[in-house]
């Protein structure tokens, strides 16, 4: 996109972990309502660059800017109250909560997970939560138990845990892996839904996948942008295409 609409800056982003450069002047922006997504072999270090994003790990150089803010120098809590959220590849709910229970301790100042025995709920609180269930296909399981959801539908709990603090970005790391056929085609819908209103950087391998929810495709390799634009563009690209068969 042009200069002027991105949400996410990032500008000569390096990290060396003992003089080994994982990222090396790292350099691109992310469009407002954009699914960006980020593709490489292992090691290139797409990791790290989610990592350095939500504070996780701290540039060596380089400059993180999100909505015009300086994300580089904060604390891991300071750059989720500026509106990054990160999913990991393995879910991280509460198995042992309902996937109501789940939303609700997600929910910004909902009850904490030792909440109080005397709480009145917040028909509000409760409304997104619902409301958030029915985005993520886990309304009929609004009070299972998050134990016996399907793995697919873990990772759906876990966006959704996520969405339910509204988030201007979500970080997702290999969202569909695991999943079936059918939940992954229900997961493009419901990454197609939420860039309506949120901006994504998503770490893929599955290229069907990365096909049809991406707006654009950030290739690394080691550490640098190989290739970068349209999931066919890269897809064609003799660069990516070398990349991948030497692996
Ligand atoms: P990817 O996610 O693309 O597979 P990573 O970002 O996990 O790649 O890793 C990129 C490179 O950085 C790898 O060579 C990895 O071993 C190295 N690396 C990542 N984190 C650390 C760390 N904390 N300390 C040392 N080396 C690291």
């Amino acid at each position: 996109g042009s200069n002027t609409d991105f949400i996410l800056a990032v500008e000569n982003l390096t990290v060396s972990f003992d003089g080994f450069k994982a990222v090396d002047d790292l350099s691109f922006y992310v469009d407002k309502n954009e699914i960006r997504v980020v593709i490489g072999p292992n090691g290139a270090g797409k990791t790290t660059v989610l990592d350095l994003i939500c504070g996780r790990t701290k540039a060596t150089e380089g400059s993180i800017r999100f909505r015009n803010k300086e994300l580089t120098r904060l604390k891991e809590h300071a750059i989720v109250k500026a509106g990054v959220g990160r999913k990991f590849q393995n879910p991280s709910i509460y198995t042992d909560l309902t996937v109501f229970e789940n939303l609700e301790i997600s929910y910004p100042s909902g009850r904490s997970v030792l909440g109080s025995l005397v709480f009145k709920r917040d028909p509000s609180v409760i409304e997104a939560i619902e409301q958030t269930a029915e985005r993520i296909f886990l309304t009929e399981q609004l009070h299972t138990q998050a134990d016996l959801l399907s793995h697919g539908q873990k990772q759906w709990l876990e966006i959704g845990m996520l969405l339910i603090q509204k988030p201007e970005l979500l970080m997702l790391d290999e969202p569909v892996a695991g999943m079936s056929v059918t939940e992954r085609q229900q997961t493009a819908i419901l990454l197609r839904e939420i860039a309506k209103e949120h901006t994504m950087i998503v770490i893929e391998h599955d290229m069907q996948f990365v096909a049809e929810i991406a707006d654009k495709v950030t290739v690394l390799h080691q550490g640098k942008i190989l290739a970068e634009g349209s999931p066919e563009k890269v897809k064609n690209d003799p660069k990516v295409i070398e990349v991948y068969l030497g692996h």
